[in-house]
């Protein structure tokens, strides 16, 4: 079956989460579903087999899910990409504009080696902001973006557009 139908049939459409006016794309149907889950992990994996991959990044807390699987097919590192103040030792920090304020990531200084291959894994694409920060920490760490790949892009949202460097990967679009 289509992969990019199988995902748009398994998510869920939450109107007014997590405020009022933002539809949300619910991915826990589709995480529930076996054949579902084997089949986004292997999707996404697939892309990168012949990548030589280091280390699998997962952005938190939806985007670890599925870059752990992904990481173990292509017997790779994971790499956690948390919310400040979060990880116990020393951190790179990137922050990025939200609507309002800001949010602040980190990923531990020691997490990658210079010139580590890294492939950053998360569920939704929505405006790119998060995308971008975890891209500046791997940028920090003196590794290399060579693949960037996520479930679903809010293709609406135009997020792609801060990520032209790093091709970004959705398995649906909607
Ligand atoms: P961005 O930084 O605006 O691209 O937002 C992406 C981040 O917000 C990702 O880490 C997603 O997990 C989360 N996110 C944004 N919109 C949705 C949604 O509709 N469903 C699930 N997660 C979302």
């Amino acid at each position: 079956a289509d992969l990019s139908a199988l995902i748009k049939a398994g998510l869920r459409d939450v109107p007014d989460f997590p405020e009022e006016g933002v539809v949300f794309k619910d991915i826990t149907p589709l995480l529930a579903e076996p054949s579902s889950l084997q089949a986004v992990v292997e999707g996404i994996a697939a892309r990168y087999e012949q990548a030589e991959v280091d280390a699998v990044l997962g952005l938190e807390a939806r985007g670890f899910i599925l870059a752990a699987p992904v990481a173990l097919a292509l017997g790779a590192g994971f790499v956690p990409v948390r919310k400040a103040g979060k990880l116990p030792r020393e951190t790179y920090r990137a922050s990025y504009d939200l609507e309002y304020g800001s949010e602040t990531v980190e990923m531990h200084a020691d997490a990658l080696s210079p010139g580590s291959r890294v492939v950053i894994v998360d569920d939704v694409l929505a405006t790119g902001g998060t995308g971008r920060a975890a891209v500046e920490l791997v940028d920090k760490a003196g590794g290399t973006v060579v693949g960037f790949s996520v479930l679903v892009e809010l293709g609406f949202l135009q997020g792609r557009r801060r990520l032209t460097d790093v091709e970004p990967h959705a398995l649906a679009v909607v």
